[in-house]
């Protein structure tokens, strides 16, 4: 809903939607046109949403739940339904959002029934004193607050189910093979698809969110960057917006999305030279990954040392731009139109 009632809409400040849909080592070669064009449509279709939130003269907040939502709809990402499986055959979802002119947040942890863990994650923001609930309690809590509330099946697909059988045979012969155990839990180019947006609104307002099944084959209930404030997901009207996707231990450890925001903030850098730095300290641990950075003069960067990323953006004209791999990467620190 877009509360209108007393609210300014400036139709010439800038507004700006930014989302990724994962990155990772997504193959030219193995990725086929029909699922290609399925990507496009799919990052299109969350632009759009966002976009008539901020054309609306809606918030930042809104903006990027709506888009988030359409993408943990879809099979394709590794987020609501499509999550990958957890070692013992679960879908566990983590999510988190975080409004930038006042730095409330709220996060979801290890989740297996919320149907969309953002709305959970905002839920938490704005009705509860807390900043992250995790498991069985955050479910209690969303059921609480009426969010739709989904039996574990809703979340299968079998193109993660068979992932998962692959990653389990893989770790049986490494086992078997003495091979180094952290060579692959899974394969790099299927891992991808955490999903993730930044929004800019017409009132000057900066808000970031990410939602993701976390990594395939994961066990002992693990979470990742994604629902932590200030490693997947920061942001801060003083500087920017950051959603983050990639190897979660080491964002965690970099601290990532919100060492972007202070490199910004407090050392006046770019915002891709910000992110170019965050994912070089990120590469420097044996991580990679991506992030998108938005500021609030709508300045935008879509960063990524994988092979691809899957990315969009949409501005005041509603003109929605997509790209998966690096060559089409040609707005880096592109004004909003
Ligand atoms: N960062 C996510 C996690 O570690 C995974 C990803 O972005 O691919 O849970």
């Amino acid at each position: 809903m877009i509360q209108q009632h007393n609210r300014l809409i400036m139709p010439h400040s800038p507004i700006r939607l930014v989302i990724h849909g994962g990155a990772g080592a997504i193959s030219r070669t193995r990725l086929t046109k029909e699922r290609e064009q399925a990507y496009q449509r799919e990052i299109r279709e969350a632009l759009v949403a966002g976009y008539k939130v901020l054309n609306a003269g809606g918030s930042s907040v809104e903006a990027v739940t709506e888009a988030i939502v359409v993408m943990e709809d879809s099979p394709l990402f590794n987020a609501g339904k499509g999550s990958v499986f957890t070692h013992e055959g679960h879908n566990e979802l983590d999510a988190a959002i975080m409004d930038g002119a006042n730095r409330m947040a709220g996060a979801v942890a290890g989740v297996r029934m919320i149907r969309n863990p953002i709305r959970a994650a905002r839920a938490v923001m704005t009705q509860s004193t807390h900043v992250m609930l995790i498991a069985e309690g955050a479910e209690a809590f969303a059921r609480d607050q009426g969010l739709e509330i989904v039996d574990p099946t809703y979340f299968y697909t079998q193109h993660r189910w068979e992932q998962l059988q692959r990653a389990i045979e893989r770790e049986r012969v490494q086992r078997y093979q003495a091979i180094e155990a952290d060579s692959l839990l899974v394969e790099k180019d299927e891992k991808y698809g955490t999903v993730g947006a930044v929004a800019l609104d017409c009132h000057g307002n900066l808000a970031a969110g990410t939602s993701t099944g976390g990594l395939a084959n994961k066990r002992y209930r693990r979470v990742g960057d994604s629902p932590i404030i200030g490693a997947g997901t920061y942001a801060d009207n003083r500087s920017v917006a950051v959603s983050g996707t990639g190897t979660g231990e080491m964002f965690i450890r970099t601290a990532a999305a919100h060492s972007i925001a202070a490199q910004v903030q407090l050392k006046q850098l770019s915002i891709t030279a910000a992110a170019d730095q965050a994912l070089a300290d990120i590469a420097a641990i044996g991580g990679d990954g991506g992030v998108i950075v938005l500021d609030k003069n709508g300045h935008y960067a879509m960063r990524f040392i994988t092979s691809g990323m899957y990315r969009g953006t949409i501005g005041r004209d509603g003109v929605p731009w997509v790209g998966i791999f690096p060559e089409a990467e040609i707005t880096l620190d592109a004004a909003t139109s």
